[in-house]
């Protein structure tokens, strides 16, 4: 089934500093929408809030999937509604291999209880479609992993767990051009299996040449200013932000 998050009005502080301001924006099934903007501008601001990190208020506005608020819903409750977060710093747990977590993961999340023969099955599906190296799996959870192998942890993670939206926060930053290609290939099929709709975060034009969006935001300031199809990036990366800036 088709379906939609919507962002609607919504603006964020936090310590009483307003972050995002009337934020409206659209994420569909099967569509890849890219976030652009400068540091510090909001954008994982606006993916903590969406995936309901309590850290942040919300002073107005709403989060809805087809109409329906998810608004106030905790992370696990919002994490039950299909939506994830890639995250821009993963940290390091011990003692829990990739495939032990994801197994884990995946129960907790569709209340199923799949065993580790069955998981297994599973999880060697989804590296082939993803072709990520098998190793990957027996390591444990971002233990010495490289910049580059966080993210491809990521990518399987979301295939495995197979979600409605994908928030991805600078999923391309620190990638070598061979990592980028298989992260941003993930995406593609993820996309194409699984109607999962993404919200891209990204300050690089070179991920989009990739997975080509159907829509671009631009946000400044905690305040989308400008949103268009794709060839927006490409004016970006030719001009950078001044230019919007200036028009506004
Ligand atoms: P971006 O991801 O676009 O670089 P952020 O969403 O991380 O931007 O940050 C937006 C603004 O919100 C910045 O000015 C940042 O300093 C502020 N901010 C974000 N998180 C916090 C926090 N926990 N405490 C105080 N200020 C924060
Ligand atoms: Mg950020």
């Amino acid at each position: 089934m088709n379906q939609t998050l919507k962002i609607k009005d919504l603006s964020v502080s936090i310590n009483n500093k307003l972050i995002l301001d009337k934020i409206n924006l659209e994420v569909k099934s099967g569509e890849v929408c890219a976030l652009m903007g400068p540091n510090g501008s909001g954008k994982s601001t606006l993916a903590n809030v969406i995936m309901g990190n309590p850290k942040y208020k919300i002073e107005n506005g709403s989060i809805l999937i087809n109409n329906e608020s998810i608004t106030n819903l905790k992370v696990n409750e919002k994490a039950k509604k299909g939506i994830f977060l890639s995250f821009q710093y993963p940290s390091e747990v011990s003692g829990v291999t990739i495939s032990n977590f994801l197994r884990t993961a995946l129960n907790t999340l569709k209340d199923t209880n799949i065993s580790v023969m069955e998981f297994q099955k599973i999880l060697k599906e989804k590296i082939e479609l993803l072709e990520i190296k098998d190793g990957l799996t027996k390591r444990y959870l971002n233990e010495g992993f490289s910049g580059g192998e966080k993210k491809k942890f990521e990518i399987l993670q979301m295939a495995v767990l197979q979600p409605k939206f994908a928030l991805l926060d600078e999923t391309d930053s620190g990638l070598d051009i061979d990592s980028l290609k298989i992260v941003t290939n993930g995406i593609n099929k993820i996309k194409e299996s699984n109607n999962t709709g993404f919200l891209i975060i990204t300050h690089h034009q070179k991920i989009l040449d990739y997975i080509k969006p159907d829509k671009i935001y631009i946000i400044v300031g905690g305040k989308i200013i400008k949103q268009g199809d794709s060839s927006l990036s490409t004016k970006l990366e030719e001009l950078g932000y001044k230019w919007l800036k200036e028009e506004n």
